[in-house]
């Protein structure tokens, strides 16, 4: 078994894209290539908009690679939440947002012949205590005021005792790389560029045309689409998505067994979360479960996660064979509703789409609708219950942003003598932040005792960082940036490596 490669990026042939190499210029410039960047490109190159998709890494290492790929508006036992929050007309936008998005990949699925296992499939919300029957019954009350189709039962293929479950039925699964890379090939033929590679640091200017800086060169274009999953924009007139969104992890195990598969898509009403659904492919049918939620940094120790998951299996799922153990984070808003729109009120021409909450196969597919109408018609419909500027941002926030930005840049690269009592406290295969000379230094030990130093403050707005046991990476405790034990960026909003430590036996 390898550890957090998922099912998708074993199964899928992958294909890469040049870096960008030099200036250009376009209408429409794409940041992100996972399932929204790139259903956003396909949208708005059928609608005859020249369009390009940069992506800081690959299209196969993204929170796109690492779903359980669930198509469905059932979001968890969001409906009745949603009514009571910001009642039935904007809960009627968000469903009815998301139905399209189910309707749209079906459609670009049939339209393109796309061959990646999709299926169509009823997705159940189940309780599995006594308490938790009314919950479930509340949500089908929503339901029911919304007009969706539903079944209440107890009748679902489970091993294992449920009270209720509330069921809709013409939702989805599919595999979801096999989906955005037919969608890249796809653009490639309609002339639609995608470069790899190409990280995008910084939009200038407060009007089209804006100057894309990237580390590979700029980008003049009339319109930009944020759709880098957590926008790594910091200053204040771009929204500051960073006061208002955290990040949370969650982990999936692919499980074969000896249960005899089922039908279906399954989520649980109460935490712990466990979300259910077979793939099936030439093999059988390997079971994805996933869960051990939590938000980025806040668990002591991640393996914990794949371990309560395990102990489910073993429970339920004679002879379970692990093949698969993955785990990735999604972005969470404060009212837990997608940030899709205009980015920043005051600058016309670049477009969010972030906070899909785990749901992003249908969230990231309606923003992308969402937002290629307003590019090319200036309106669409479903755009209030999104709206990204719904929650506004205090004056005094912007100078402990800047605050936040000179402690990063004040530290500097310093060495550390190899004899430090502490660091025989790191154990091999760990991490661990250690003193000296009044600075925290993070340390990593790897297999073989050899020492990787860096300064555990991460480069997007100086957050401490902690050691992710399960991961082997440095995790920021406010926004969720992560970095390899040598200081690269695994996933944002930083878009900067952290300062190195030397550990050597030169003291400076
Ligand atoms: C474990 C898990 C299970 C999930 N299960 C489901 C499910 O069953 N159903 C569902 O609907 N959703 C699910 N989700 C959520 C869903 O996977 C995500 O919401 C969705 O994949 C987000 O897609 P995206 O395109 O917005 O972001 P990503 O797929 O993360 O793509 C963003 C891209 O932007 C690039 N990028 C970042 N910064 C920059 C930069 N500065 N410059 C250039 N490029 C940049 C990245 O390299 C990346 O490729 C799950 C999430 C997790 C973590």
């Amino acid at each position: 078994m390898s550890k957090n490669l998922s099912y998708w990026q074993d199964t899928v042939e992958t294909k890469s894209y040049e870096a960008l190499a030099g200036n250009i210029e376009i209408n429409t410039l794409v940041i992100g290539g996972g399932i929204t960047g790139i259903t956003t490109a396909y949208l708005l190159t059928k609608l005859g908009v020249d369009t390009v998709v940069v992506d800081a890494g690959t299209l196969n290492k993204n929170t796109t690679a690492k779903t359980t790929a669930k198509i469905t508006y059932q979001h968890g036992a969001i409906y009745n939440d949603l009514i009571s929050k910001v009642g039935e007309e904007k809960a009627l936008q968000y469903l009815d947002a998301n139905r399209q998005a189910i309707t749209l990949v079906k459609d670009i699925i049939e339209n393109h012949n796309i061959s990646c296992d999709y299926k169509t499939q009823w997705a159940y919300l189940y309780a599995t205590k006594e308490n938790e029957i009314e919950k479930v019954m509340k949500e089908k009350e929503a339901y029911d005021r919304l007009g969706i189709p539903s079944t209440i039962t107890q009748e679902i293929p489970l091993p294992f005792d449920i009270k209720s479950a509330v069921g809709v039925e013409n939702q989805g699964q599919f595999h979801p790389l096999k989906y955005v890379y037919e969608l890249s090939n796809i653009l490639e033929k309609e002339k639609c560029k995608i470069y790899e590679d190409t990280c995008v640091l910084d939009i200038e200017g407060e009007k089209p045309p804006f100057k894309v800086v990237t580390k590979k060169g700029e980008i003049k274009c009339q319109n930009v689409v944020v759709a880098c999953h957590y926008p790594f924009l910091k200053d204040g007139k771009h929204g500051m998505y960073f006061l208002r969104m955290h990040q949370s992890r969650s982990y999936v195990l692919g499980v074969r067994s000896d249960v005899k598969p089922f039908e279906g898509m399954y989520i649980n009403i109460n935490d712990p979360i466990y979300s259910l659904r077979y793939q099936f492919d030439e093999k059988g049918a390997i079971l994805l479960l996933g869960g051990g939620n939590h938000r980025t940094a806040e668990k002591e120790d991640e393996r914990s996660s794949y371990e309560s998951l395990e102990k489910f299996f073993h429970e339920y799922f004679p002879n379970p064979k692990i093949e698969y153990a993955w785990s990735n984070q999604d972005c969470m808003t404060l009212d837990d509703i997608p940030y899709i729109g205009q980015m920043s009120s005051n600058i016309p021409g670049i477009y969010v789409a972030t906070g899909f909450k785990k749901w992003g196969m249908t969230s990231g597919t309606a923003a992308a609708m969402i937002i290629s109408d307003l590019i090319v018609k200036g309106k669409s419909d479903n755009t209030d219950v999104f709206f990204p500027s719904r929650f506004k941002v205090v004056d005094s926030t912007k100078n402990f942003i800047t605050n936040g930005l000179e402690i990063a840049e004040s530290f500097i690269m310093r060495l550390l003598p190899i004899h430090l009592k502490e660091l025989d406290d790191v154990t091999m295969g760990e991490g661990k932040i250690v003193e000296y000379e009044g600075s925290k230094i993070g340390v990593y030990r790897d297999e073989n005792g050899k020492y990787e130093g860096i300064i555990p403050n991460c480069t997007h707005l100086g957050c401490l960082l902690k050691f992710n046991r399960a991961e082997k990476s440095w995790d920021c405790t406010c926004h969720g940036s992560r970095f390899d034990v040598l200081g690269n960026v695994i996933e944002g909003p930083a878009v900067r490596p952290l300062k190195r430590v030397e550990i050597s036996d030169t003291k400076n």
